[in-house]
C-alpha cells in the first residue's frame, strides 16, 4: 500500500514521466493486496490484528522437481496456471525454499526431495519475485534433509576442522545469497540452518555451532543488510529447549533476528504452549518470533502409492478432523496464536503445501519417477550419504495428503484460508466429520461400545450424535477370546463415517478398580488419623477413569494418615501392581504403594502428590507362589500445609505380566 501512495505522488508531480508504467505496476499490486474473495464454502472465523506486512508464507521447494514429473497446477477456475501465481493470488505473500548444498551422487543422480540445490532456489526465487512474494532462504548446510534427528554435514566439509568450516559456510552463503541477489529475488529472510536443536552441519557443541551461526549470520548482513536473520529450531513442547537455545545465543552474542519454530500439531504440544515459550524468548531478548514450519492433513488417503506420515489412527494428537476445513482451521489457529497470542509474532509458514503426487496409476510407475527427477523425498541415490534412513526407506511423498492442491493439481478451498483469514468468512454452521472415539474394555468386562459420538462443525465446536457401528456376526466374540488386541470399527453417524478405537486390555485381577461400584466392600480402610474427608466421590473432572475415586481431605496438620488395600487371589506367577494419586497442600508426605505377602510388607514404591490433575503411578512388580496370600494397596501420610492435605486416588490395578 506504501508504494501505491508514494507511486500516486509521483503521477501528480511529474505528469508526463512513465505514467504508464506506474500505473500498471501500481495495479498489478493493487491486485495482489485484494480483498476478500467470496463465495468460499470454508467456514472463517477473522484473525484480528494481522498487518500487511505478517507473513504467510509456503514453502514450495518441491515444485519445479514435480513439474518436470509431468505435475500440473491449476487456478480456481480450472485454468492451467503458474502455481506461484496461484499462491500469491490467494493471499500467500513469502515463497521458503531449502537450499542443500550438494544433493547428487558422484555420478549426478540426485537424492530426491526436490533435488534442491541452489539453481532450484534460483528458479524459485524468480517466479515468487515476479508474483510479488518474498523469498525465505532456508540453507540446511547439507547435501540432503536436515533436521533434530541428523545434521550431517556437507560431503564437501566432512573432514574440516570447525574454523575452516566455519568459512566454508560463510563463503557458501555469500555465492549463494550473491547468485540469488544477481537474479533480481527479493529476499526477505534467511535461515542459518534447519531445525538445529543441538546439532548443525555435523557439530554437536554449541561452541562449535555458534562459530556456524555467526560465520552464515555475517554473510547475509554483508550481501542481504535488508533481510532478517532467523534461527530455526523444533520440538516446542519440551518446555525448557527454546529457553536454553535463546540463552546460549545470546551468551555468545549471534546476530539474529528471528528466532523460529516448527510447529506440527500432532506432536508439538498445546498452541498455549507454543506462544509461551516463543514469547518467553520474545521478552527475553528482544527477538521477533515465527512459525516456520507448520501442516495438517486434509484427508488420511494416500495419493502416491508410498505411504504417508499422518494417517488415520496412530498415537499422535489430532486437534482437528482430517478434512479440507480442519485444514485451515488448523492453519487459521496457528495464524491467530502468532499474531494475537506471542510476543512479538510475525508470522507462519506452511510446510510444502503443494507437494503432491507425481500422477502415476502404480508405485512402480511412480518409483520411475520419483529416480529421475528427484520428486520424492528420497532416492535411492541418497544411500551413500545416508545410508539408515534414505538408504532403507527411499521412495514418494510422505505427506501428499498435507497439500493444498488434490492429487491433480487443483487447489483445495482450504488454500483461501490466507486470504480469508484477513476477513472472516461466515456460512451456516453445519458437521464437518465425526470425531474419533475410543474405549478400553477389560477382557473380563462385557463388551459394549459408546452410543453417542462428537460431531466436529466447521466452526470446530462440537455436537453429540447417536452413532451406529458396524459390529458383523461374531464380531463381539472374536473380541471376548482375542486376548489383549486392538480393533478399528467403522460406523455412521450423521450420515458421516465414524470410527471406533477398541482396546481390549489383560484382565485386571482387583475388583471395583476405578471405585465405579456402589459397594466398596472389597477395599479396607485403616484409617489412622482423623481426616475430616475419606470417601468414594462422584466427580467424573477429578476421576482418572470413569467418574468415581477415592477422595482425601483434611484441615488439620498431621490428620491424613490412612492406607486403602485389597486382598487378591492369585495363581502363582508374576505380576504387576500399580495405582494412582494426585493432590496437593501435602507438606512433608509418605505416601507409597505397596504388596503385602503373608501379612508384610514386601514390596513399595515411593508416591508423591503435586497439583491438581498431575497423577503419579505407583507401580510394584512382585510373585505369587503356591500359599501366598496377597494383598495390595496404598498407604498415605501427609502432614499437610495451609488449609490441610487434599488428593484423589483411583485406577489400581493388578496384571499378569506373565509372556
Ligand atoms: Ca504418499
Amino acid at each position: 500500500m506504501e508504494k501505491c501512495k508514494k507511486s500516486l505522488w509521483l503521477v501528480l508531480l511529474s505528469a508526463f514521466l512513465g505514467i504508464l508504467t506506474i500505473l500498471s505496476s501500481c495495479s498489478e499490486r493493487s491486485e495482489k493486496r485484494m480483498g476478500k474473495i467470496e463465495g468460499s464454502s470454508l467456514y472463517v472465523s477473522k484473525v484480528e490484528n494481522l498487518t500487511d506486512d505478517f507473513i504467510l508464507g509456503m514453502d514450495a521447494s518441491c515444485v519445479p522437481a514435480l513439474e518436470r514429473s509431468g505435475v500440473r497446477y491449476y487456478d480456481f477456475d480450472g485454468k492451467e496456471q503458474d502455481v506461484y501465481k496461484v499462491l500469491a493470488d490467494n493471499g500467500v505473500n513469502y515463497i521458503r525454499v531449502r537450499i542443500w548444498n550438494n544433493p547428487f551422487d558422484a555420478d549426478g543422480n540426485g537424492f530426491g526431495g526436490g533435488n534442491c540445490d541452489i539453481d532450484n532456489a534460483v528458479e524459485i526465487g524468480k517466479r515468487a519475485t515476479a508474483n510479488g512474494m518474498k523469498l525465505l532462504v532456508n540453507f540446511h548446510y547439507s547435501d540432503f534433509w536436515a533436521d533434530p534427528s541428523k545434521q550431517a554435514a556437507p560431503l564437501a566439509w566432512k573432514d574440516m576442522e570447525i574454523e575452516e568450516k566455519a568459512q566454508a559456510l560463510y563463503e557458501y552463503t555469500r555465492e549463494s545469497l550473491e547468485k540469488l541477489k544477481d537474479a533480481g529475488i527479493d529476499i526477505g529472510m534467511v535461515q542459518i540452518g534447519n531445525e538445529t536443536n543441538g546439532m548443525f552441519c555435523g557439530e554437536k557443541i554449541w561452541f562449535n555451532m555458534q562459530q556456524l551461526f555467526a560465520a552464515g549470520s555475517k554473510a547475509c548482513r554483508e550481501v542481504v543488510p535488508e533481510a532478517k536473520v532467523a534461527l530455526h529450531f523444533a520440538n516446542p513442547e519440551k518446555v525448557t529447549n527454546y529457553a536454553d537455545y535463546s540463552k546460549k545465543l545470546d551468551y555468545y552474542k549471534i546476530d539474529y533476528d528471528v528466532f523460529a519454530s516448527s510447529y506440527y500439531p500432532y506432536w508439538h504440544g498445546t498452541l498455549d504452549n507454543l506462544a509461551s515459550v516463543l514469547s518467553t524468548v520474545a521478552e527475553t531478548y528482544g527477538k521477533e518470533v515465527m512459525v516456520m514450519e507448520t501442516s495438517y492433513a486434509f484427508t488420511s488417503d494416500d495419493s502416491d502409492f508410498y505411504g504417508n506420515t499422518i494417517s488415520d489412527g496412530g498415537t499422535v494428537d489430532k486437534p482437528f478432523p482430517y478434512t479440507v476445513q480442519g485444514q485451515a482451521n488448523s492453519v487459521r489457529e496457528v495464524i491467530d496464536t502468532v499474531a494475537n497470542k506471542t510476543k512479538n509474532g510475525i508470522g507462519v509458514v506452511y510446510w510444502e503445501g503443494t507437494w503432491i503426487s507425481v500422477g502415476g496409476t502404480s508405485y512402480e510407475e511412480n518409483l520411475e519417477t520419483w529416480e529421475k527427477y528427484g520428486s520424492g523425498w528420497a532416492s535411492s541415490f541418497a544411500k551413500s550419504y545416508d545410508p539408515n534412513d534414505a538408504g532403507k526407506y527411499y521412495g514418494g511423498n510422505a505427506v501428499d495428503n498435507q497439500a493444498f492442491f488434490d492429487s491433480d493439481g487443483h487447489p483445495l478451498e482450504s488454500l483461501r484460508i490466507f486470504n480469508l483469514v484477513k476477513y472472516g468468512n461466515t456460512v451456516d454452521i453445519k458437521a464437518d466429520a465425526i470425531e474419533d472415539a475410543s474405549v478400553i474394555i477389560d477382557l473380563n468386562d462385557d463388551i459394549s461400545f459408546p452410543d453417542k459420538v462428537n460431531a466436529v462443525m466447521n466452526d470446530n465446536s462440537k455436537q453429540y450424535v447417536d452413532v451406529k457401528w458396524n459390529t458383523e456376526d461374531g464380531l463381539i466374540e472374536r473380541m471376548k477370546n482375542g486376548g489383549v488386541k486392538k480393533y478399528e470399527i467403522s460406523g455412521e453417524a450423521s450420515g458421516m463415517p465414524a470410527k471406533l478405537y477398541v482396546s481390549m486390555v489383560e484382565y485386571n485381577y482387583l475388583n471395583n478398580w476405578s471405585f465405579e461400584d456402589d459397594d466398596i466392600g472389597n477395599w479396607v480402610l485403616h484409617e489412622n488419623g482423623k481426616a475430616d474427608e475419606l470417601y468414594v466421590e462422584d466427580k467424573a473432572t477429578d476421576s482418572l477413569t470413569g467418574s468415581r475415586h477415592y477422595h482425601f481431605w483434611s484441615s488439620s496438620k498431621d490428620s491424613v494418615d490412612f492406607s486403602l488395600e485389597q486382598t487378591v487371589v492369585l495363581k502363582p506367577g508374576t505380576y504387576r501392581f500399580s495405582i494412582s494419586i494426585m493432590g496437593g497442600d501435602g507438606g512433608d508426605t509418605d505416601i507409597f504403594a505397596f504388596v503385602r505377602k503373608n501379612g508384610e510388607i514386601v514390596s513399595k514404591d515411593s508416591m508423591n502428590i503435586t497439583s491438581y490433575l498431575n497423577w503419579d503411578e505407583g507401580q510394584v512388580e512382585f510373585d505369587v507362589a503356591e500359599g501366598d496370600e496377597i494383598a495390595v494397596g496404598i498407604s498415605v501420610k501427609c502432614s499437610g500445609s495451609g488449609n490441610g492435605a487434599w488428593g484423589k486416588i483411583d485406577d489400581a490395578m493388578v496384571n499378569s505380566t506373565a509372556g
